[in-house]
């Protein structure tokens, strides 16, 4: 998806040279499509929804429709494209994935009551950002619609995610912060004002970066405006809003809520509360460490799984899916508040019984969220009503399972210590709350039946003994059909034509059937209506009177149904907050479960947090890759850094050595500690971490696609400068995107700043083994290397942090794991001592000539022409200004050209 929408390119007026047809339907289609010029009008014409001129051909395009044409034969057809009505969902959900805005525009009349044109409406718009279908919605993932107010270098931002209510906003400082800030939101719509969306405009440098989302130009409101609308919606002044001193978040929240009100005309948007947060409060994660650390998509092909958030992910709920990916983007720094979680996962840790009750306890509790949110916006089915009385009635097991025993010996769950006598905070339930949701959930048991289906217009929701209106009329309809049933039995005996049939279609309504070869015995008071193949149709006065009286209480019932459906979702929408309270406790109790779950299941340990500056990890594992390899083989490694001892450790080795690895597991360590969770590590203290910076080198940094040395230095800078004490700088491989020693230089100068002037935990890998000698000058440099045995001339990657530098690159034995034959390898081998033993490239080269000449075994070089190839290539080369990495490459192509 580009950043600038579709939408804002190609909006989709009809154009004025082409003339319009002025039916009286055409004429009513151009006034609503004049109302929503830049979204896709879905107008309805029976069965179907019809797009016409630019829409038309928009949809035939992304849709793959045929494009047909309206008043064909006049000299002005209407182009046109279609589809069938039930299955416009697939549709208009592909719609806007693809970025476009559709407004669906429906009868609302029925046409059998109206004599010419029927009256219509747009009902809804489906954007990017607001999407209520099922179907399309991610059940783990907010679907936020976003708006960005800017002022100068500060930026309001504020998102909204109609399908749950959530509903936020913040002030940042700068577009880099924006930038990280938005990545953290991940919003499916960000809109802005059309300037600032242009590529010179103040939101034009992030084009490159937001690439899956769709940005929408609008006019914003001014601030006054703004002002008036977020205190009529959200009850309250500005005061009690916190949002007195943010007049940028107060227009980016107005803007979100003036779109997100715009589309839906019908409903009303489920929003109560505005938070207002800072993004300080949590730790900083900048959308380079969410992509290097993989928090929740892989780096290479964007996917969930393989991602730390899917290993542990354990929800039962979909909402609980989602609080978790915000806690992971949102790790705390306040220390009590880390603990409070603690405190639970670890009593659920304690209790197995009540840890896997619990969880099934959940697993029968539906979106309470969103299904709140439906019937709010005026979307709710039957069916999602069932399911929400079905959540509701699974809380009172949750409440009992979650009160402590002690108040009333409800649940005694054994073997948990002293340590943890007392009840966790974060599992005590509401009981006020639960009391209100179970009168609730009770009142729409008693309304619905068991398994109500998922349309109004159908009826038949309503369960009997219920309504007396809907019983009685429901018992005078089925009388009314056994009577006609009766009629059949009767008519028979009267006419004696045995094959008589009373018979129901939608068109005729009730009528007598009666073949060819007995229409003589038809009797007089019978109406004919309609001939058939093979017999004639007739109606009677009585069946008249009947068919009236079904039909009759047939609808009543059906009106009534509707009524006590609406009253039902008055109900339950004036218990959206509440529905909203509790479904945020489930999810939470989901959260913490999962990471009990997941502690239980793979050994992970209750860290230590607190807020001194040490980070002191015991056997850590990397909670992905221990879950990719083999069960047992991961290799666990010890981490300690602080900032007044070993504040800095150069991690050399190999390639393939594990460096990487160990580097990413510490910040996944500490990542989970500061969310609450337990740590893959047999003992882990954790000195808060106020930001994670992580720097991969250019060379190693294939995700983003921009591997220019300019990118990997400007994301350096950045940590150059913002980094605190308090932080963690994981730096891989820095300064590999340029020559040789360029790099060294560069590396050695941020690990000097890193360690005079910021003092930041810090761990950089790099394969530069001339940094080694930084710890002779720097007392809180530690060097430390990944342990490799060489066996038998094999080098075996033994994935252990040991003490002290390598001095050795390995490169050529990592060359022959990789399939180079073993005459390159010996020749490189060969060259390397040279080297190494202080020759000269140039005395080096001639080595070269020499061994080449003398290696070849049968063939003389001189008249082989791959031999001439490969000094020619040689010749052309300048290894002072290659690394490592690009040396490899050039070697395996001399294999290659060597054969
Ligand atoms: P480097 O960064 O040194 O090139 P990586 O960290 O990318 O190496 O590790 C390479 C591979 O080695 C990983 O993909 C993983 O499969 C394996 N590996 C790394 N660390 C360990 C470990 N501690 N235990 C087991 N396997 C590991
Ligand atoms: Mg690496």
């Amino acid at each position: 998806m580009g950043y600038n929408s579709p939408m804002a390119k190609r909006t989709s007026k009809p154009r004025k040279s082409r003339g319009r047809r002025e039916t009286p339907l055409m004429k009513q289609y151009f006034g609503i499509k004049a109302e929503y010029p830049d979204a896709v009008l879905f107008f309805r014409l029976g069965d179907f929804y019809e797009m016409f001129y630019d829409d038309a051909e928009t949809c035939s395009r992304v849709l793959d429709l045929t494009l047909t044409s309206r008043h064909k034969d006049s000299d002005e057809p209407v182009p046109m494209a279609g589809v069938p009505h039930h299955a416009a969902r697939g549709y208009i959900a592909r719609m806007t994935e693809r970025g476009y805005k559709v407004a669906i525009c429906e009868q609302v009349e029925d046409p059998k009551l109206v004599k010419g044109i029927v009256k219509r409406e747009v009902v809804q718009l489906v954007t990017p950002g607001v999407v209520l279908d099922d179907e399309v919605l991610d059940p783990k993932r907010n679907r936020y619609l976003a708006a960005v107010a800017g002022a100068g270098e500060r930026f309001g931002l504020a998102y909204l995610d109609v399908t749950t209510g959530e509903f936020r906003a913040t002030t940042l400082p700068s577009i880099e912060a924006l930038a990280n800030e938005l990545s953290r939101v991940g919003p499916s719509e960000l809109l802005a004002a059309a300037g600032d969306l242009q590529p010179e405009g103040s939101l034009g440098p992030m084009q490159a970066r937001h690439q899956r989302v769709v940005c929408t130009p609008i006019v914003p409101l001014t601030l006054k405006a703004a002002e008036t609308l977020l205190t009529s919606a959200l009850a309250g002044d500005l005061d009690q809003l916190g949002l007195r001193e943010a007049p940028l978040a107060v227009r980016a929240a107005a803007d979100v809520l003036a779109y997100a009100r715009a589309t839906q005309p019908a409903g009303v948007l489920p929003v109560n509360r505005l938070q207002r947060y800072e993004p300080g409060q949590a730790m900083m994660l900048d959308e380079v460490a969410i992509a290097n650390l993989e928090l929740c998509e892989t780096l290479i092909g964007g996917r969930r799984e393989g991602s730390l958030l899917a290993v542990i992910d354990d929800t039962a709920t979909a909402p609980g899916g989602r609080l978790l990916r915000r806690w992971l983007l949102y790790p705390l720094t306040d220390v009590a508040a880390i603990r409070r979680r603690q405190d639970a996962v670890a009593y659920l840790v304690e209790s197995a019984s009540l840890r896997a009750a619990v969880r099934e306890a959940l697993a029968g509790v539906h979106d309470i969220e969103r299904l709140s949110a439906r019937v709010s916006l005026g979307v709710a089915t039957p069916r999602d009503l069932g399911r929400l009385r079905d959540s509701l009635a699974r809380l009172p097991r949750l409440a009992e399972l979650l009160r402590p025993a002690a108040a009333d010996g409800a649940y005694s769950p054994g073997g948990v210590g002293a340590a943890l006598s007392e009840w966790p905070a974060l599992l005590t339930v509401d009981e006020s709350l639960l009391a209100v949701l179970s009168k609730l959930g009770a009142h729409i048991a008693e309304v619905l039946i068991d398994e109500p289906g998922a349309l109004v217009k159908e009826g038949g929701f309503v369960r009997a003994g219920h309504c007396a209106i809907v019983d009685e009329q429901r018992q005078l309809a089925t009388g009314a059909k056994d009577a006609i049933l009766e009629i059949e039995r009767r008519e028979r005996e009267r006419t004696g034509i045995s094959s008589l049939k009373v018979k129901y279609n939608r068109v005729f309504g009730y009528y007598i059937e009666v073949t060819r070869s007995n229409l003589s015995r038809v009797p007089d008071d019978y109406v004919r209506r309609q001939t058939i193949a093979n017999g004639e149709r007739f109606a009677t006065e009585e069946l008249n009177e009947l068919e009236a009286r079904v039909l009759g209480a047939q609808e009543r019932v059906l009106e009534r149904e509707q009524e006590l459906f609406t009253e039902l979702c008055d109900r339950v929408a004036a218990s959206a907050p509440s529905l909203r309270a509790i479904g945020q406790f489930v999810a939470a109790v989901d959260c913490l479960a999962s990471f009990a779950e997941i502690a239980h299941t793979r050994g992970y340990v209750r860290p230590t947090v607190d807020d001194g500056v040490v980070l002191d990890i015991a056997e850590g594992r990397h909670p992905v890759v221990e879950q990719m390899v083999p069960l047992g083989s991961f290799v666990p490694n010890d981490c300690r850094l602080d900032p007044d001892g070993e504040q800095l450790l150069l991690i050399t080795g190999p390639n393939m050595a594990g460096k990487s690895t160990f580097m990413r597991q510490v910040a996944h360590i500490v990542l989970l500690s500061q969310i609450g969770a337990f740590v893959p590590a047999s003992r882990a203290t954790v000195g808060v971490v106020d930001r994670v910076f992580t720097r991969v080198g250019a060379a190693d940094n294939l995700a983003r696609g921009e591997s220019t040395f300019m990118v990997e230095m400007r994301e350096t800078a950045a940590i150059v400068s913002q980094a605190t004490r308090r932080s963690l700088v994981i730096l891989d491989e820095v300064g590999r995107g340029t020559s040789t020693f360029d790099g060294v230089s560069i590396a050695w100068a941020v690990s000097e700043y890193m360690h005079d002037a910021i003092g930041a935990r810090t761990l950089f890998a790099t394969h530069y083994h001339e940094l080694c000698a930084l710890a002779d000058s720097r007392s809180r440099v530690r060097n430390v290397s990944m342990a490799v045995r060489e066996h038998d001339g094999e080098i075996v990657f033994l994935r252990q942090v040991i003490a002290g530098g390598t001095n050795k690159s390995y490169g050529i034995d990592v060359a022959r794991l990789a399939g180079l034959p073993r005459s390159v390898i010996a020749r490189a081998r060969q060259i390397l001592d040279h080297l190494e033993a202080g020759s000269s490239w140039h005395q080096s080269n001639q080595l070269t000539l020499f061994a080449a000449a003398h290696s070849a075994p049968s063939v003389d070089s001189q008249l082989d022409p791959a031999a001439d190839e490969v000094l020619a290539r040689l010749r052309a080369i300048d290894p002072k200004h290659m690394t490592p990495i690009a040396a490899l490459q050039v070697l395996a192509e001399l294999c290659e050209r060597a054969g």
